[in-house]
């Protein structure tokens, strides 16, 4: 005797439970978006490694882009909302909810944070809108974990800036109509506004990539780029500048990372229901529950640490090591997840036609991007025992 499967395993726990009203409308109608959107054509995104740009304006008008922030457009919503937001976009595919992470947690916040009046004036309503894009270039070719010894570099003529080096791994970097830019100056790294279409800024798409196919990944050149002193953002002084912004996109990625895994067990539920070897379905054998029952207490914790953060955050009292705890655990959780999910899959495992797959591989690059799991493991390691052992 058999009773129906369970459609949402993070009903297991009943996470919705401790919601708000306005949090549980904001993450239906985020799912509904892409339910109608991006999840019919996201498999053929996905193999034909394209962005679907005309969909930014609609995530303006949904309402998901800063929308955090307070003012300018933007929605103004709490960060449990926005973390919700990430888990349903990352639902769909890992691109979606990095393009959305980099439009409002590194450039728009980059700007709402450091930026000045006129900079938020200009940038900010259209970038919230999905009218114009954003990016955000702090890593280079040869400084990625370690992005203190950056390169490139600006260097005062006159009242302007003269800004020479690259960028590399640049999420939106060839389709922004700006980008903020890190440099180094004689007085440490500072941030740069970058219209697009400034003469000497030139962009290049990374091609071949087996991960984020459906998200633009990019090399940005910068060959003697003048800047007026306004380009720059007046408030970011060194580090602290660039690490603020990562610390509001990783917040989303915890979130995110669960809504992947979640589409993931969804996904090997319902196909173990209906793929019968045996005489049975293969839900029915003892083997697959276990891989089914232990993913689903895994995700359930891993939303009940997204949740913990997000109350925290809403409280302003996360700590940044806070946050690597809940990406090292939550991406780490979802990238095993996706992968067990493809063996219960069996072959139809690695088609496209399911989600898995892309899911695990997506994984890869936000295992790796927003701080390596490795790094943020020394941030807690550092926090825990006191040395720090980056070097
Ligand atoms: P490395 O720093 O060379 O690391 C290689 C390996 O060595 C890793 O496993 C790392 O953990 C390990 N390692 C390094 N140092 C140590 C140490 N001290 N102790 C132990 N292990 C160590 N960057 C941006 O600025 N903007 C973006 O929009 C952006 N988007 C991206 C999109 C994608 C799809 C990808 C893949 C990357 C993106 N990145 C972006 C870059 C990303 O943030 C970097 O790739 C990341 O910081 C790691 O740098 P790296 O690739 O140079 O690896």
């Amino acid at each position: 005797m058999n009773s129906k499967p369970m459609k949402d395993p993070l009903e297991l726990l009943d996470i919705a439970s401790v919601l708000t009203d306005e949090e549980r409308e904001i993450q239906a109608t985020v799912a509904k978006f892409l339910a109608d959107r991006v999840r019919p054509h996201i498999g053929e995104w996905f193999e034909n490694a394209h962005f679907a740009r005309e969909l930014a304006p609609e995530l303006g008008k949904l309402g998901v882009l800063g929308m955090h922030l307070e003012g300018y457009g933007c929605a103004g919503t709490n960060a449990v909302s926005y973390g919700l937001a990430c888990l349903e976009l990352e639902a769909a595919d890992s691109g979606f909810r990095s393009f959305v992470s980099v439009q409002g947690s590194l450039s728009m916040f980059s700007i709402w944070k450091w930026g000045s009046e006129e900079q938020k004036q200009e940038w900010l309503p259209r970038l919230a809108a999905g009218e114009a894009i954003g990016c955000f270039g702090l890593t280079e070719t040869d400084f990625g974990s370690n992005p203190s010894g950056m390169r490139t570099r600006a260097v005062r003529d006159g009242d302007d800036w003269i800004l020479n080096g690259s960028k590399m791994w640049i999420t939106n970097g060839g389709i922004a109509d700006v980008a903020t830019v890190w440099a180094q100056t004689e007085d440490g790294i500072r941030g740069f506004l970058v219209p697009r279409g400034t003469p000497g800024f030139t962009t290049q798409d990374i091609k071949q990539k087996m991960s984020l196919r459906a998200s633009i990944t990019s090399e940005l050149y910068f060959d003697n780029v003048r800047l007026p002193d306004a380009a720059r953002l007046p408030l970011a002084e060194g580090l602290r500048g660039p690490l603020s912004c990562l610390n509001e996109a990783r917040f989303g990625i915890l979130f995110g990372a669960v809504g992947a895994a979640r589409d993931c067990i969804q996904t090997a539920i319902e196909y173990a229901d209906s793929r019968v070897q045996f005489d049975k379905p293969i839900s029915a054998f003892q083997l697959t529950q276990k891989k089914l029952a232990d993913m689903s207490v895994s995700l359930g914790n891993a939303a009940l640490l997204a949740l913990h953060l997000g109350r925290l955050k809403d409280q302003h009292r996360i700590r940044p090591e806070q946050i690597s705890v809940g990406k090292l655990n939550n991406v780490r959780e979802a990238i095993a997840i996706a992968r067990e999910c493809r063996t219960v899959l069996g072959a139809n495992g690695i088609s496209l036609e399911y989600s898995p797959l892309r899911h695990a591989n997506n994984l890869e690059s936000v295992l790796t991007y927003e701080g390596t799991s490795e790094m943020h493991t020394l941030v807690v390691g550092q926090t825990i025992t006191g040395y720090p052992a980056f070097r």
